[in-house]
């Protein structure tokens, strides 16, 4: 299919691909794919206006209605479930299937939210007054703004999207400035639920396109009750304390430096695979991407052994052709930052195998690389940053308690996992003790969640929590209500104050 020929069956228009000041490039080979309109920053007020309009008559809609809405994006989503996947794949890069992989999310997380709308659980309390009742509610927020960053670039709105709306609140998501495409068809695609929906307030999800500016005045808006920003530490250190400067709640899904301990028992053709598919897929451009593998001395050589045997037969290629299992980097900036960052891992004792730039029987004008394994001597600085690409660091352990110690003496607490069969390490592993991260897996690798768990990390991730479990908490305000049904008016811890 030609680039053209994507674009349209995503439903983008000749005047959506035109005109404008952002210019959207392809991964795959570089193509220009568009010339789109940037959102003007003096009309930030307005979006925001039409989203506290849209905000007090949402919030009277009962939750399950609301749920209605999210449930029609869902069918929406899977009728056009193969067309926006093509279009990821277009404008990140992703293969076929993890294009389509990020689709279904989208529809995951839809359904869950459909059954959440009926479940937006207070509780009742024990009051230690006699004839009195206390509660706990849950009452919509207000708008709440969504940026998003380049490599999950629909999946992540919807986490918040769906969650945002059975919640009662409406979106104004500022997708990343290099995948506005895939943002528009999805915002599209929103709109055909909405218009399906019938009585959706206007205003209710709302799409801003353009850079940090744009992001910005959703930062700094006390009229967005809640930010969510998913992207770089950088990013997350300016943002976050902008939003709790003006006293406003962000959920941060910052980076991770993700590791793989792997055991003497642990399962190594299991292994191989998770490391592979953990370190190499989508090109190491997933915040749960695995960068670092703790081996135990035992068993190191073979595991490096069969890993870089397995690395040596990886297709890589053009991300539509069904064979290839690693597409492009982002862009050209984003190789070179890997190609130096090996400089710096061989300056600082690092054995690197592969990581070189392919020229050779890929689409010219992309920006593909060898997926680079580093033995390393030692945690040493590299290792403690996230390099966004496929950069997997190797280093050495001896004793359970130094592994996890490794795992956990980095700045970032994204995601984790073991590889063991020993119940006793598994457990220690999970345990107070244990990793540190957000995410903490046993014989399964660190990337790939399901959307009903939370999904967050700690330390410098951001401490954000979106997705399932009672992540929907983050979008809703909390108000405890004491009812006193008697006719006396005690007062709590036994004061007195008798008039
Ligand atoms: P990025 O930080 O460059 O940009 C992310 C988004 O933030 C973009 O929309 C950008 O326009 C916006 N932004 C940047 N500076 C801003 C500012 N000062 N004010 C307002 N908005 C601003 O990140 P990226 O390169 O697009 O994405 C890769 C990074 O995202 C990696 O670090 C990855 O680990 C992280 N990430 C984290 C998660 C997670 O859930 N923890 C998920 C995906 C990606």
């Amino acid at each position: 299919m030609t680039h053209a020929a994507t674009l349209a069956a995503a439903g983008l228009r000749a005047a959506d691909l035109a005109g404008g000041s952002l210019a959207v490039h392809s991964p795959i080979d570089g193509a220009h794919l568009a010339q789109v309109a940037e959102t003007d920053p003096a009309q930030m007020g307005q979006v925001i206006a039409r989203a506290q309009d849209a905000f007090r008559l949402w919030r009277e809609v009962p939750a399950p209605r609301r749920g209605e809405l999210v449930r029609l994006l869902g069918e929406e989503l899977r009728a056009a479930k193969a067309e926006l996947g093509a279009l990821v794949t277009l404008e990140v890069g992703k293969i076929t299937s993890e294009g389509l992989g990020e689709v279904q999310e989208m529809i995951d997380i839809c359904d869950f939210a459909v059954g959440l709308s009926r479940q937006l659980y207070g509780l009742t309390i024990a009051s230690e007054r006699p004839g009195h009742r206390m509660a706990e509610t849950w009452h919509p927020i207000g708008p709440v703004g969504v940026i998003s960053a380049f490599n999950f670039p629909v999946a992540v709105w919807s986490w918040n999207a769906a969650l945002a709306l059975v919640c009662g609140n409406p979106v104004i998501w500022k997708p990343s400035e290099k995948t506005p495409l895939t943002a528009m068809a999805t915002q599209k695609i929103m709109e055909r639920a909405l218009a399906r929906f019938g009585d959706a307030p206007e205003g209710l999800c709302q799409l801003v396109v353009g850079g940090p500016q744009i992001g910005a005045v959703l930062v700094d808006s006390p009229l967005v009750p809640v930010l969510s920003a998913t992207g770089s530490t950088r990013m997350g250190s300016i943002v976050g304390p902008r939003v709790m400067a003006r006293w406003g709640r962000p959920i941060l899904e910052l980076g991770g430096n993700n590791a793989m301990i792997v055991a003497p028992s642990a399962d190594l053709d299991m292994a191989v695979r998770a490391i592979v598919f953990g370190a190499v897929g989508t090109a190491g451009q997933r915040c749960t991407s695995l960068r670092r593998l703790i081996v135990h001395h035992s068993i190191r050589e073979d595991l490096v052994t069969r890993l870089t045997r397995a690395y040596a037969s990886l297709p890589i290629g053009d991300p539509r052709a069904t064979t290839t299992l690693i597409g492009p980097l982002i862009d050209h900036a984003a190789r070179d930052r890997m190609l130096g960052q090996l400089e710096r891992a061989r300056a600082e004792g690092g054995k690197v195998y592969g990581g070189r730039a392919v020229a050779a029987g890929v689409p010219q004008g992309g920006a593909y690389v060898e997926p680079a394994l580093v033995e390393m001597p030692a945690q040493t600085a590299c290792v403690r940053e996230e390099t966004f690409a496929p950069i997997l660091y190797v280093m050495g352990y001896d004793r359970l308690e130094e592994a996890i110690a490794l795992q956990n003496d980095v700045p970032q607490g994204l995601s984790s996992c073991i590889f063991t069969l020993d119940l006793r390490e598994a457990e220690t592993f999970l345990s107070a003790a244990g990793s540190d991260c957000g995410i903490a897996n046993v014989n399964i690798g660190p990337s790939g969640a399901e959307i009903g768990g939370a999904f967050g990390g700690e330390k410098e991730t951001g401490g954000g929590r979106e997705s399932g479990s009672d992540a929907w908490k983050g979008y809703m305000r909390r108000q405890t209500s004491t009812v006193n049904y008697s006719t006396r008016l005690p007062l709590a811890q036994g004061v007195r104050f008798d008039l």
